[in-house]
Protein backbone atom coordinates (compact mmCIF):
# COMPACT_ATOMS: atom_id res chain seq x y z
CA UNK A 1 0.00 0.00 0.00
CA UNK A 2 1.82 3.26 -0.98
CA UNK A 3 2.55 5.78 1.53
CA UNK A 4 1.62 9.64 1.95
CA UNK A 5 5.24 10.91 1.37
CA UNK A 6 4.20 14.20 3.24
CA UNK A 7 3.97 12.44 6.58
CA UNK A 8 6.02 12.74 9.71
CA UNK A 9 8.92 10.34 9.62
CA UNK A 10 8.00 7.44 11.33
CA UNK A 11 10.39 5.42 13.70
CA UNK A 12 8.67 2.61 13.20
CA UNK A 13 8.68 1.71 9.41
CA UNK A 14 10.62 -1.85 8.30
CA UNK A 15 13.88 -0.28 7.51
CA UNK A 16 14.26 2.21 10.96
CA UNK A 17 14.01 -1.46 12.49
CA UNK A 18 16.69 -2.74 9.84
CA UNK A 19 19.12 0.17 11.30
CA UNK A 20 18.21 -0.41 14.91
CA UNK A 21 19.57 -4.05 14.04
CA UNK A 22 15.75 -5.13 15.44
CA UNK A 23 15.11 -6.80 11.98
CA UNK A 24 17.56 -9.02 10.04
CA UNK A 25 18.89 -7.80 6.39
CA UNK A 26 21.61 -9.07 4.16
CA UNK A 27 23.77 -6.07 4.03
CA UNK A 28 26.44 -5.19 1.22
CA UNK A 29 27.59 -1.81 2.74
CA UNK A 30 27.13 0.27 5.92
CA UNK A 31 29.48 3.37 6.30
CA UNK A 32 28.10 7.02 8.86
CA UNK A 33 26.00 7.62 6.04
CA UNK A 34 24.17 4.76 4.35
CA UNK A 35 23.67 1.09 4.44
CA UNK A 36 22.94 -0.92 1.91
CA UNK A 37 20.77 -4.59 1.37
CA UNK A 38 19.66 -7.10 -0.70
CA UNK A 39 15.88 -6.11 -1.26
CA UNK A 40 13.69 -8.96 0.48
CA UNK A 41 11.77 -9.35 -2.54
CA UNK A 42 14.12 -8.84 -5.71
CA UNK A 43 12.88 -7.80 -9.38
CA UNK A 44 16.20 -8.60 -11.09
CA UNK A 45 19.41 -10.76 -10.71
CA UNK A 46 20.99 -7.58 -8.13
CA UNK A 47 18.26 -5.86 -6.57
CA UNK A 48 20.12 -3.47 -3.95
CA UNK A 49 18.39 -1.16 -1.10
CA UNK A 50 20.77 2.07 -0.52
CA UNK A 51 19.02 3.67 2.44
CA UNK A 52 20.65 6.90 4.35
CA UNK A 53 21.41 6.02 8.12
CA UNK A 54 19.18 9.44 8.76
CA UNK A 55 15.49 9.74 9.18
CA UNK A 56 14.07 10.69 6.19
CA UNK A 57 10.88 9.73 5.17
CA UNK A 58 11.58 10.09 0.87
CA UNK A 59 13.67 11.72 -1.43
CA UNK A 60 12.09 15.18 -1.30
CA UNK A 61 12.38 15.06 2.82
CA UNK A 62 16.24 14.26 2.24
CA UNK A 63 16.67 16.70 -0.49
CA UNK A 64 15.03 19.42 1.45
CA UNK A 65 16.59 18.75 5.43
CA UNK A 66 19.80 16.36 4.73
CA UNK A 67 22.95 18.62 5.50
CA UNK A 68 25.89 18.66 2.70
CA UNK A 69 27.84 16.10 4.29
CA UNK A 70 24.78 13.54 4.70
CA UNK A 71 23.90 13.80 0.78
CA UNK A 72 27.73 13.53 -0.52
CA UNK A 73 27.58 10.65 2.03
CA UNK A 74 24.74 8.90 0.57
CA UNK A 75 25.07 9.37 -2.73
CA UNK A 76 29.19 8.07 -2.42
CA UNK A 77 27.51 4.92 -0.98
CA UNK A 78 25.38 4.72 -3.89
CA UNK A 79 28.30 4.76 -6.47
CA UNK A 80 30.10 2.52 -4.05
CA UNK A 81 27.78 -0.27 -3.65
CA UNK A 82 27.30 -0.16 -7.71
CA UNK A 83 31.03 -0.55 -7.97
CA UNK A 84 31.39 -3.22 -5.56
CA UNK A 85 28.62 -5.03 -7.10
CA UNK A 86 30.58 -5.13 -10.74
CA UNK A 87 27.29 -3.36 -11.95
CA UNK A 88 29.69 -0.44 -13.97
CA UNK A 89 30.99 -1.93 -17.15
CA UNK A 90 27.29 -3.70 -17.98
CA UNK A 91 25.21 -0.82 -16.91
CA UNK A 92 22.39 -0.81 -13.53
CA UNK A 93 19.35 1.63 -13.08
CA UNK A 94 18.30 4.01 -9.79
CA UNK A 95 14.88 3.92 -8.64
CA UNK A 96 13.57 5.98 -5.87
CA UNK A 97 9.77 5.76 -5.53
CA UNK A 98 8.15 9.07 -3.90
CA UNK A 99 4.94 8.95 -2.59
CA UNK A 100 1.46 7.36 -3.79
CA UNK A 101 1.76 8.21 -7.45
CA UNK A 102 5.69 6.84 -7.23
CA UNK A 103 4.46 3.95 -5.62
CA UNK A 104 6.64 3.98 -2.54
CA UNK A 105 5.59 1.41 0.35
CA UNK A 106 8.16 2.24 3.15
CA UNK A 107 8.08 5.52 4.52
CA UNK A 108 12.13 5.72 4.97
CA UNK A 109 14.24 6.86 1.94
CA UNK A 110 15.59 4.39 -0.32
CA UNK A 111 17.19 4.36 -3.48
CA UNK A 112 16.60 0.77 -5.47
CA UNK A 113 19.65 -0.35 -7.56
CA UNK A 114 19.12 -3.10 -9.94
CA UNK A 115 21.49 -5.09 -12.27
CA UNK A 116 22.25 -7.55 -13.70
CA UNK A 117 20.49 -8.16 -16.92
CA UNK A 118 18.82 -6.11 -19.39
CA UNK A 119 16.47 -3.92 -17.16
CA UNK A 120 13.75 -3.21 -20.40
CA UNK A 121 12.05 -0.18 -20.56
CA UNK A 122 12.49 2.50 -18.13
CA UNK A 123 8.64 2.65 -17.17
CA UNK A 124 6.68 -0.34 -17.46
CA UNK A 125 3.63 0.05 -19.51
P1 LIG B 1 9.12 0.91 -2.43
O1 LIG B 1 7.91 0.44 -3.14
O2 LIG B 1 8.80 1.56 -1.10
O3 LIG B 1 10.00 1.77 -3.29
O4 LIG B 1 10.00 -0.38 -2.14
C1 LIG B 1 10.09 -1.02 -0.92
C2 LIG B 1 10.96 -2.23 -1.13
O5 LIG B 1 11.33 -2.72 0.14
C3 LIG B 1 10.28 -3.38 -1.87
O6 LIG B 1 11.05 -3.70 -3.03
C4 LIG B 1 10.27 -4.51 -0.86
O7 LIG B 1 10.49 -5.79 -1.43
C5 LIG B 1 11.38 -4.12 0.09
N1 LIG B 1 11.19 -4.58 1.47
C6 LIG B 1 10.08 -4.43 2.23
N2 LIG B 1 10.27 -4.94 3.46
C7 LIG B 1 11.54 -5.42 3.47
C8 LIG B 1 12.33 -6.07 4.46
O8 LIG B 1 11.89 -6.33 5.59
N3 LIG B 1 13.60 -6.42 4.12
C9 LIG B 1 14.11 -6.15 2.88
N4 LIG B 1 15.36 -6.53 2.66
N5 LIG B 1 13.40 -5.54 1.92
C10 LIG B 1 12.13 -5.18 2.21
Amino acid sequence: MPIDATQPYDPNNVFAKILRGEIPCNKVFEDEWALAFHDIAPQAPVHVLVIPTGAYVSWDDFSARASAEEIAGFVRAVGHVAREQGLVEPGYRLLANLGADGGQEVPHLHVHLFGGAPLGRMIAR
